[in-house]
């Protein structure tokens, strides 16, 4: 229990794989656990399973052999229904192709992420507002996506995934479309969002940003091959 060190896991893998109808093996024998209020990169080569294992951990597929746990749930156990609700309530996802709907105002895109919980329209909105403040971006609020700068999209994709307060924040490499600038922006975010206490999973194939970031699982044809930890500088989280 020495990795324990007491927080709950947010997500945790006991032996999984994953085996894709064709016969690709893209996840093997994997078992991890992902602390509450950890940044963790999961790093690797194009091709090494990183996405597969972040469709597992955002329940949005299921192994093939082994259990995923998700905010201590089994998700092997919970009916589709179920499933579809935890992932609506407990997991934010960020893609590299932003996923915003064309010809919605970004104060809706952000307020939709609330639909499933159930929240009304009015307090959708105010939730929404506040995400987008959180991200910066309380001067766009009106602006549809195409009217944004590809930065500016990727944090709305940001204060979407989070306007719920997910237990978990899963990002599948949220630069890969961005200009360096603009990507060093969102990677501030996702880091200022760590520091006040949201768990998150950021997947990338680029060395450096993983380098910058407190655990790195590197994984290589499925398997994690690496998982580092890198103490805190003084002061890195003021
Ligand atoms: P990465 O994100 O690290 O590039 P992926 O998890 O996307 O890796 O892919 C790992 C392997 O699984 C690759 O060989 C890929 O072709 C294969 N793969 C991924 N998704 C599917 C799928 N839906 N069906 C079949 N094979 C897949
Ligand atoms: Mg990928």
């Amino acid at each position: 229990m020495s990795d324990d060190e007491g927080a709950a896991a947010v997500v945790e893998f006991r032996a999984v794989s994953k085996t894709y109808p064709g016969g690709v093996t893209a996840v093997r024998d994997v078992s991890l656990r992902v602390r509450r209020g950890e940044l963790v990169a999961i790093v690797g080569p194009s091709g090494s399973g990183k996405s597969s294992m972040l469709n597992l951990m955002g329940s949005l597929d299921r192994p093939s052999a082994g259990h995923v746990l998700v905010d201590g749930h089994d998700v092997a156990q919970l009916t589709d229904r179920e499933v579809s609700a935890l992932r609506a309530t407990r997991i934010g996802f960020v893609f590299q192709q932003f996923h915003l709907a064309v010809g919605v105002p970004v104060l809706d895109s952000v307020a939709d992420g609330l639909l499933y919980a159930g929240v009304p329209l009015r307090r959708r909105r105010a939730r929404a507002a506040a995400a987008l403040d959180r991200v910066g971006l309380s001067h766009r609020v009106h602006h549809l996506p195409h009217q944004l700068s590809g930065g500016e999209r990727q944090r709305v994709a940001v204060a979407r995934a989070v306007v719920g307060g997910p237990a978990v924040l899963l990002a599948d490499e949220p630069t890969g479309n961005l200009d360096s600038a603009s990507g060093a922006a969102v990677l501030a975010l996702l880091r200022e969002l760590h520091a006040s206490g949201t768990t998150v999973v950021v997947i990338t194939h680029d060395r450096e940003i993983a380098t910058a970031l407190p655990r790195r699982i590197e994984m290589r044809d499925g398997r994690v091959v690496a998982d580092d930890r890198t103490e805190p500088a003084i002061g890195a989280h003021g």
